[in-house]
């Protein structure tokens, strides 16, 4: 026994949500389409569960912000999903996929078919057992990948205001979550095995001055070690994290942020996979011709830069989302993705952009002793990415403008000199 739809979309996260405001723009029919998803809540923006869901006063909670508020659209809640006879199957995993029988199977036994898949499983987090260290089931140590963990977080934390806390990981959730408990006033380490924080985006100089303004705000930073061992007492709470460097560090609550694995387990063998995700061509579709996969669990051709990416970034997923289902409602009208990587954060009074890629040589450019400066990434001779913190959105339009055109750049004193007219002039 089971159910038959034309389009079935697996996992419901950012892209998920994305994918039916295009469907319903595209003219689905009621009882077409069906969400399934193992979280028990409609698609939300998933951002917002590092920033204001963690706020200590008037903190945002659901229903405000499901998809796709993020973007200034719809906000689109379970009774819009049902006026659109879209159906959402929620709380149910799927456990098993056949392409070639375009059947699903999920945890609670029923077998789904499929005219059209589109893969939408996004990431899971890290462990740290993954890196040899025991101790993620403790009752005080925190990941944050989807709503229940965002709630355990603050359940955790109000348990420990004035306390220590460990955020392991100096990438994004390590960077937004520890601004999070600042403000939460709980004392704040930061443990991680780089040199600087945001490793593989910021230069020294961008990540000085983040870890500069973090400290003026009380966090302390443990840079180039990692942890080896929790000490856990008999409640099944962690009381102090232990480094390689022999340092131990009394705490109240650990938050981990190491990193993500994109959840193609389903496909693996049956779709080709490429850079840890679902291969897709220029229309998000995959080596099936019925599956399409987007956001975080898909590699796809980046254009602009020649070569296969997948990007675990929000903007990603909401435009992959929506193109995928262009390609699929009209394939006629569709061209190929071209689109221009995008990342951003904020946090604490800060606010970044970033566009394109961060390769070649770096011009600073701006007042870094201010709240407003930038950088530009040069490689062969033209402009390649991007950095701006504390812009407009005229003059985050304009360098995300200039990323795109790529325009040549023979003299990097000139662009240094020019900052931020250099993108508002190309
Ligand atoms: P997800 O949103 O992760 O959704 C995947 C969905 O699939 C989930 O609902 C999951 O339960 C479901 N699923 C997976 N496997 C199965 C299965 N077998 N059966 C059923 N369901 C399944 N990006 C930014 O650019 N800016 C930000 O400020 C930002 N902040 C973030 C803050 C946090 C706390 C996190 C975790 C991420 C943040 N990101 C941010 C990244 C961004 O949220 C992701 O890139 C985006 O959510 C990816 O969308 P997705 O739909 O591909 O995956
Ligand atoms: P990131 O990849 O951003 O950062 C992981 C960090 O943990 C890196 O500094 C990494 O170092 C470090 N690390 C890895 N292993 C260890 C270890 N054993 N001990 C200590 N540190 C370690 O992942 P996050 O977990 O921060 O973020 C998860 C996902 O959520 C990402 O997809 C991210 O894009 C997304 N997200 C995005 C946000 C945004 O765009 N604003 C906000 C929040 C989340 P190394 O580089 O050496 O591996």
């Amino acid at each position: 026994m089971g159910r038959a739809f034309v389009y079935v979309i697996l996992g419901g996260g950012v892209a998920a949500g994305y994918a039916a405001l295009e469907f319903v723009k595209k003219g689905v029919s009621h009882g077409e389409l069906c969400i399934i998803s193992e979280e028990t809540v409609a698609p939300y923006e998933r951002p917002a569960l590092s920033k204001g869901f963690l706020l200590p006063e008037a903190p945002a909670r659901l229903p405000s912000f499901h998809c796709c508020v993020g973007s200034n659209e719809e906000r689109l809640t379970p009774k819009w999903y049902k006026e659109h006879g879209i159906e959402l199957i929620l709380g149910t995993r799927v456990k098993s996929v056949d392409v070639k029988r375009k059947t699903l199977l999920t945890a609670t036994g029923e077998t789904i078919s499929y005219r059209i898949l589109i893969v939408a499983t996004g990431a899971r987090a890290l462990k740290l057992e993954e890196f040899g260290v025991n101790g993620s089931d403790a009752e005080n140590v925190c990941y944050l990948r989807d709503l229940s963990d965002a709630t355990r977080l603050v359940t955790v934390m109000q348990s420990c205001k004035g306390g220590n806390a460990v955020v392991i990981g100096g990438g994004y959730i390590g960077m937004e979550c520890a601004a999070s408990l600042v403000i939460n006033k709980i004392n704040v380490t930061m443990v991680f095995p780089e040199a600087h924080c945001m490793a593989r985006l910021f230069t020294p100089k961008i990540a000085s001055y983040y870890e500069e303004f973090y400290k003026s705000k009380g966090v302390t930073f443990t840079k180039g070690t990692v942890l080896t061992s929790f000490d856990i007492n008999s409640e099944g709470k962690v009381i102090a994290v232990n480094l390689r460097d022999g340092s131990k560090l009394p705490v109240d609550m650990v938050v981990v942020g190491i990193g993500i694995r994109p959840n193609t387990g389903l496909f693996e063998g049956q779709l080709t996979l490429e850079k840890g995700g679902i291969k897709v061509n220029g229309k998000m579709q995959s080596s099936n011709a019925s599956v399409y996969a987007v956001g975080d669990v898909a590699s796809f051709p980046v254009k602009i830069f020649g070569d296969t990416r997948r990007l675990e970034h929000v903007d990603s997923a909401r435009k992959s989302a929506r193109h995928a289902v262009a390609a699929i409602m009209e394939p006629e009208k569709s061209s190929e993705f071209d689109y221009l990587p995008f990342f951003y954060s904020r946090v604490f009074t800060l606010s970044w952009q970033f566009y394109g890629d961060n390769v070649g040589e770096v011009v600073h450019f701006g007042e870094f002793s201010g709240n407003s400066f930038g950088a530009y990434w040069i490689s062969k001779g033209h402009l390649v990415g991007s950095f701006l913190e504390g812009g407009t959105k005229e003059e985050y339009e304009a360098i995300a403008k200039a990323t795109r055109f790529r325009p040549a750049v023979e003299d990097l004193g000139e662009v240094e000199k020019l900052g931020l007219e250099f993108a508002l002039a190309a």
